[in-house]
């Protein structure tokens, strides 16, 4: 099979499978326990939450390891939000937001009488800065955007987002970096909480952080022991901690280059596909290259995906969440492209791993797809 679906997840890195084993086998020691073999894990777990803390240019207490990002955005949105509600109790996000965004506030919303904005998008994908001045409120306590949207590439201005409520409100910032981290810049520091998850970058799945500033304290999601500094009850999965660090170093220490390599065979797609009859592109121009959305005039996404996994491509429609169902993209929808746009899409995207010769492979068998499915 020929992947092409890492926004999705990633293979996991030979090293990090190798470290991973060794440690599971010989760290086996619960991290709260008092003797030796407890002390020991514990120990390589905080050594790799000071190791992450300085990839991140944060302090150690700053890093909070949990299950995975969807549980790091509901913990930094909803423990948000149930600890300072005295202060105001609306809060800003975008339509275009991962589910583990939109079904947190929604429950805000509907649950716990919290007042929710949605930004818009433009065309391109991204909200606007205009538009989140004119949203902020000073009953405002927290605003949640995504740095790279997970179904087109698109890039936030986050940091301008960020400048501005600093300088000009009482609300916090979080920033869900899932697509971003370790493939573009990000300076965790600017920001309040920032999540992102280790199976997105080579690592384990159910492994994830959440840095969170060490001035904001936030509710518990799950009640019990003083795991994570009280923050998540349980007993700490040592072992997925504690290949973290190097899960995210090796991902920042190739950062550079193999962006430059993406962008390269981002841009051999798009030059197809823009010689290619019938075929839309639908990320925009400055969309992160690690995804490419694309659109067939003719073949619903359905149909696109079972041919291209007949020939031996693994690709997506939309995000792997929704990807089972037939509606609409919400995303797609957002921008305001053609309805058959929003239903026909599908989702390529691309690692370093990807070699050149598996993505003309993708082109020619696209051509194929088309011209068989365009005579029928
Ligand atoms: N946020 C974004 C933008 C994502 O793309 C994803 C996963 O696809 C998540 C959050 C959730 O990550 P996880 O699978 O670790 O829960």
């Amino acid at each position: 099979m020929i992947y092409f679906d890492y926004a999705s997840t990633t293979p996991v890195r030979k090293q990090i499978i190798d470290t991973y084993i060794k440690v599971l086998s010989s760290y086996y020691g619960n991290s709260d326990s008092m003797h030796e073999v407890g002390r020991t894990a514990n120990k390589l777990m905080e050594q790799s939450r000071e190791q992450i803390a300085q990839l991140l240019k944060v302090d150690k207490d700053e890093v909070i390891f949990t299950s995975c990002a969807s549980e790091a955005n509901n913990l930094a949105i909803k423990g948000y939000a149930w600890k300072y509600q005295h202060r105001g109790k609306h809060i800003i996000t975008s339509r275009v937001e991962h589910s583990s965004v939109l079904k947190s506030v929604e429950q805000l919303k509907d649950v716990f009488g919290f007042d929710v904005t949605y930004l818009p998008v433009n065309e391109d994908g991204v909200i606007s800065l205009d538009d989140l001045k004119q949203a902020l409120r000073p009953d405002t306590i927290l605003v949640s955007l995504m740095m790279v949207n997970n179904e087109t590439g698109a890039c936030n201005p986050i940091e301008e987002c960020a400048n501005y409520i600093k300088a000009n409100s009482r609300a916090v910032i979080h920033v869900d970096a899932v697509q971003g981290m370790g493939k573009l810049p990000l300076t965790c520091a600017l920001y309040d909480m920032v999540s992102f998850s280790a199976h997105k970058i080579y690592g384990l799945k159910g492994s994830a952080v959440l840095y969170k500033k060490k001035n904001i304290e936030l509710v518990s999601l799950i009640s019990g022991g003083q795991q994570e500094m009280g923050l998540r009850g349980g007993t700490s999965n040592a072992p997925q901690n504690i290949v973290l660090a190097k899960t995210l170093r090796l991902m920042l220490e190739e950062q550079e280059l193999s962006f430059a390599y993406v962008s390269s065979l981002n841009q051999i797609l798009r030059n197809a596909f823009a010689s290619m009859d019938g075929w839309y592109v639908n990320s925009p121009k400055q969309a992160s290259p690690y995804i490419l959305n694309v659109s067939c005039a003719y073949i619903g996404s359905e149909i696109l995906l079972n041919a291209l996994n007949t020939r031996g491509f693994a690709v997506s429609a939309k995000s792997t969440c929704s990807s089972k169902s037939k509606v609409q993209s919400h995303v797609l929808k957002e921008m305001g492209l053609e309805e058959f746009r929003t239903t026909n899409a599908i989702r390529i995207s691309l690692s370093s791993m990807t070699t050149k010769q598996e993505v003309y492979a993708l082109i020619e068998a696209l051509k194929e797809i088309y011209h068989e499915y365009r005579t029928k």
